[in-house]
């Protein structure tokens, strides 16, 4: 299986993959083999998996798709990889990635853009681009992601593949670079609900090495997630969101996500209107509290301890400053000057502490219609299909903008699934996937995968 794998990567040309190490793939293969061997091997061992590059992963490189970390080589696992090597499955490689996970296309790349499998001239979504186009062009038949405002889901969407991002705080973060740490939330991506279950089942759990994890008396216990799979879905009530519709959704997104909506109540669900008023604010909120966070986090590039140093300076000062200039990209430089001067003295009250306070009001949107209105929250996941390659590369608010469906699902900290429902349509009359985005309470992730399972 391995081997089959490793000559697709081979033969590929959508820059999915950012570091591949045959020798390394196959003795983990080998060691899987001798599971079978001597019987102790689980139904994911030998199964092929990549990780996105935000995972770290001990001998392998780990650079977040950034120059910053261009050579850099992990002195340990990311716990999820760690999880999915003791479940004895065998890493493929390295998946591309937006830098540092920071944007919707995938072109924020240090090592260049990724190509949607159906369409060429299409960007993958992001920013876990490479992870959705890895899947969609049948690299790997699983791959990890990252979701910090919907970068699983909507590359998902935009590759036609499924992936869940699961309750914030129920997959460890440990070994995940840091983005914004009170959204990131990693989770899997595959072709059906019932692999993204079966992976699911290996990532989730308190680890006491990420602070914010959730520990099981919070209601984050291992479960098994294929367990309701084939249940009925008759009774279902499924809420859409009139905000979800509006002004601003292509009408080949709304035609495929209408019919995908038809089909479930032929399932025996029933559809109720429901609201959630705050949805537009969600960008802002967004694009105050990640970069705040990312400014942050990103403190920790500086060229002294590790990853990129600029060859010359002068002094201390300058090795700083010139690091981070060339060490960065554009959005990334962009994203930490807005979350400096969000937290600066002066603005902070402004706009971070604003921005705080409509996030609680955005999850109390949520909970208002959870609590007596419907069980899950259905709609699009983007407002268009993929666009082309180049086409929003210089214009961040057009990126930002596409974002308005997936961020208040991360702002409050529930869980959100992508399944491709559909085709629009692209420039030149090409298919291009659509995305049907199913939203849950906390902890119903095995709810999602079992209406999801159902459709497909
Ligand atoms: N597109 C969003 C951003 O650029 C979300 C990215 C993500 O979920 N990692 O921040």
């Amino acid at each position: 299986l391995a081997r089959h794998y490793l000559e697709r990567i081979g033969a590929s040309g959508h820059n999915a993959f950012l570091h591949v190490d045959e020798e390394l793939s196959l003795a983990q293969a080998k060691a899987a083999d001798a599971r079978f061997a001597d019987g102790s091997a689980g139904v994911l061992t030998g199964i092929p998996i990549a990780h996105k590059d935000i995972f770290v992963t001990r001998g392998w490189r780990s650079t977040a798709a950034s120059k910053m970390l261009g050579n850099y080589v992990s002195p340990f696992d990311a716990t999820v990889v760690e999880k999915f090597g003791d479940a004895g499955m065998v890493t493929l490689g390295k998946l591309n990635c937006d830098e540092f996970a920071m944007g919707s296309a995938n072109e924020n790349s240090a090592f260049g853009a990724v190509k949607n499998p159906w369409d060429a001239l299409a960007v993958p979504g992001g920013s876990s681009g490479g992870s959705a186009a890895a899947i969609a062009a049948r690299l790997a038949p699983a791959a990890t992601g990252t979701d910090t405002g919907g970068s699983i889901r909507q590359p998902a969407a935009f590759c036609g593949i499924t992936g869940i991002k699961p309750t914030y705080g129920r997959v460890s973060r440990f070994g995940m670079i840091a983005f914004a740490s009170s959204l990131d939330q990693g989770g899997p991506m595959a072709r059906t609900a019932e692999d993204c279950a079966l992976l699911l089942n290996e990532m989730v759990g308190f680890d006491k090495r990420d602070s914010t994890s959730l520990t099981a008396e919070q209601g984050n216990e291992r479960e098994d997630f294929t367990r309701d799979l084939n249940r009925p879905l008759s009774g279902l009530r499924i809420g859409v969101p009139k905000e979800y519709f509006g002004e601003g959704l292509a009408s080949d997104v709304e035609q495929a996500v209408r019919a995908a909506l038809d089909e479930f109540v032929k399932l025996g669900a029933t559809l109720v209107e429901i609201s959630l008023p705050k949805t537009a604010l969600s960008i802002p909120v967004y694009y105050i509290i990640a970069p705040a966070e990312a400014s942050s986090n990103l403190s920790r590039f500086d060229g002294a301890r590790y990853g990129y140093r600029t060859p010359e300076y002068k002094d201390l000062q300058d090795m700083y400053k010139k690091t981070r200039a060339e060490g960065f990209g554009k959005e990334v430089q962009r994203r930490i000057m807005v979350g400096t001067y969000v937290l600066c003295h002066g603005y902070y009250d402004a706009y971070y502490v604003q921005a705080q306070k409509i996030r609680r009001l955005i999850a109390d949107d949520f909970q208002a219609a959870f609590k007596d209105q419907c069980d899950v929250i259905m709609g699009p996941v983007a407002p268009t299909v993929a666009w082309d390659l180049g086409s929003k590369s210089n214009d961040p608010v057009a990126n930002y903008l596409a974002d308005i469906f997936t961020l208040s699902t991360s702002l409050a900290g529930l869980p959100g699934m992508s399944i491709p429902v559909g085709f629009g349509q692209g420039e030149k009359n090409a298919k291009r996937p659509v995305g049907l985005q199913i939203i849950g309470n906390y902890f119903a992730e095995a709810k999602l995968l079992n209406i999801a399972h159902q459709y497909q």
